[in-house]
Formats: C-alpha cells, sequence, structure tokens
C-alpha cells in the first residue's frame, strides 16, 4: 500500500472528524458560503480555532456577515467584534479590504471570484490583502473548488517528522510533496486527520510517539529509537 494511503487509513481508524473544531469547514457545513468561509479562515489564523469561530459568531450578531454588512460597520466595530481571535487590528483590516474588493469588483458576491481555473482562482485569492498560499488553500479545499492539502503548522509538523517533507521546505513545496503523496479525493481529509493527529498525538512538544499510531512508518521515531 502506498504511504499516503497507509498513513490514511491508520489516522482514520484514531479520530473521528468534528466540525466544530475546524472553523472553515463548520463554517462551510452551516453556509455553504465561501465569503464566510474566508472570513472564518482569515480570523483563524494564528489562533485557534475556537476563538476564531467566537470572532465569527459575533461579527454575524454584531453586523451580519456579508461584504457591505463589514464594510458598512467600518473598522472600529469590526475591530472590537474579533478581538478575542488576536491581531484584531490586522484582521479587521484584512476583512474590510476583502470586503471592498468583493463589492467592488465581484458585485459583493465571492462566487463571482471563485469561477474558472483553479490555479487561476488560486492566485486571484492570494492577491487579496491577508490571503496566503494556506488561507486560499483552506478555502479552496473546503468549498470543493480545488483537490488540495492545505498546509497549517500542524500539517507541517507531522508530515516533516514523518519524513514526507523536509524540514524547511517552502509552502508550495510542501503542499505539492502532499499532492503527490495523498490521492486528488483524499486530500482535504488527510488535511483534516493530520491537524487532528497534530493536535493530539504528535504535538509541537513532547510528543507522544510511543502511543502513535504512525510510529512504525514515522522517521522521527526511528531516529529516536537509534539513539544510543
Ligand atoms: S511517531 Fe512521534 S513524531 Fe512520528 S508521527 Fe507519531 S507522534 Fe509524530
Amino acid at each position: 500500500m502506498a504511504i499516503g494511503e497507509e498513513i490514511l487509513r491508520r489516522l482514520r481508524t484514531q479520530y473521528r472528524i468534528q466540525a466544530e473544531e475546524y472553523v472553515s469547514l463548520y463554517t462551510h457545513l452551516q453556509s455553504r458560503d465561501p465569503f464566510r468561509v474566508l472570513v472564518a479562515t482569515i480570523l483563524s489564523q494564528n489562533t485557534t480555532d475556537k476563538a476564531a469561530l467566537n470572532a465569527l459568531k459575533t461579527l454575524e450578531i454584531d453586523m451580519g456577515l456579508t461584504p457591505s454588512a463589514i464594510l458598512e460597520a467600518g473598522r472600529r466595530r469590526v475591530e472590537k467584534a474579533i478581538r478575542m481571535a488576536g491581531m484584531y487590528r490586522s484582521k479587521a483590516k484584512f476583512l474590510l479590504e476583502v470586503s471592498r474588493t468583493v463589492v467592488e469588483r465581484y458585485d459583493g458576491d465571492l462566487w463571482n471570484m471563485l469561477k474558472g481555473d483553479a490555479e487561476e482562482v488560486r492566485e486571484r485569492l492570494m492577491a487579496l490583502p491577508g490571503v496566503g498560499g494556506k488561507t486560499a488553500d483552506v478555502l479552496l479545499a473546503t468549498m470543493g473548488i480545488a483537490h488540495t492539502v492545505p498546509v497549517d503548522t500542524h500539517v507541517r509538523r507531522v508530515s516533516a517528522r514523518i519524513g514526507l517533507v523536509d524540514e524547511g521546505a517552502s509552502y508550495e513545496r510542501v503542499r505539492k510533496r502532499l499532492e503527490e503523496v495523498f490521492s486528488t479525493d483524499s486530500r482535504h481529509l488527510a488535511h483534516l486527520l493530520l491537524i487532528a493527529h497534530g493536535r493530539r498525538v504528535c504535538r509541537a512538544r513532547r510528543p507522544l510517539c510511543g502511543d502513535c499510531i504512525l510510529n512504525s512508518l514515522c522517521k522521527y521515531y526511528q531516529n529516536l529509537k537509534n539513539q544510543p
């Protein structure tokens, strides 16, 4: 069995994906609205999904989750609503600029921006303020627009320790490598399962290698065992 399939098979026996633990997925399942998913993903940068979800709910209650509602509310109200998600000044600025772009260039509907070739859509998204490769990929994978493996801190750490990717590799190199490892229709699931594993077992500090379902496949673990 190919390594990607075997990793997925093992992780699937270990974890059930709970949508509430992934703010972008949860928002997608609740709304099917790409603008909301993009807002949720921007809010989740450098914070927990729980904090991002709370900020998203507050935004919705305080002003509504549409580009025009956010624009109308203005910077101060947006900052206040999303404060609990951290980096609220820069995130508020990004949300306002993204909202303005969607209103002025895409008729107020983010779907209009997501039409066409997936790579071109990705480029378009990454031209938005506050939207890097990871945020664009989370939106595209979550909405089923592109089959890719968004690389967050957990995905990177677990993949590097297993030996699938080099530790210092660029975002794009890691993403491309993981697209080789995981089949087209399993990539989003691989992203979610690797996050679950990184949160619970393959933690940044003191990973629980002895109890890890992947340890027989893992370079980091093999190296640990070979140490005198
Ligand atoms: S064996 Fe250790 S380092 Fe390897 S994946 Fe499991 S927890 Fe992570």
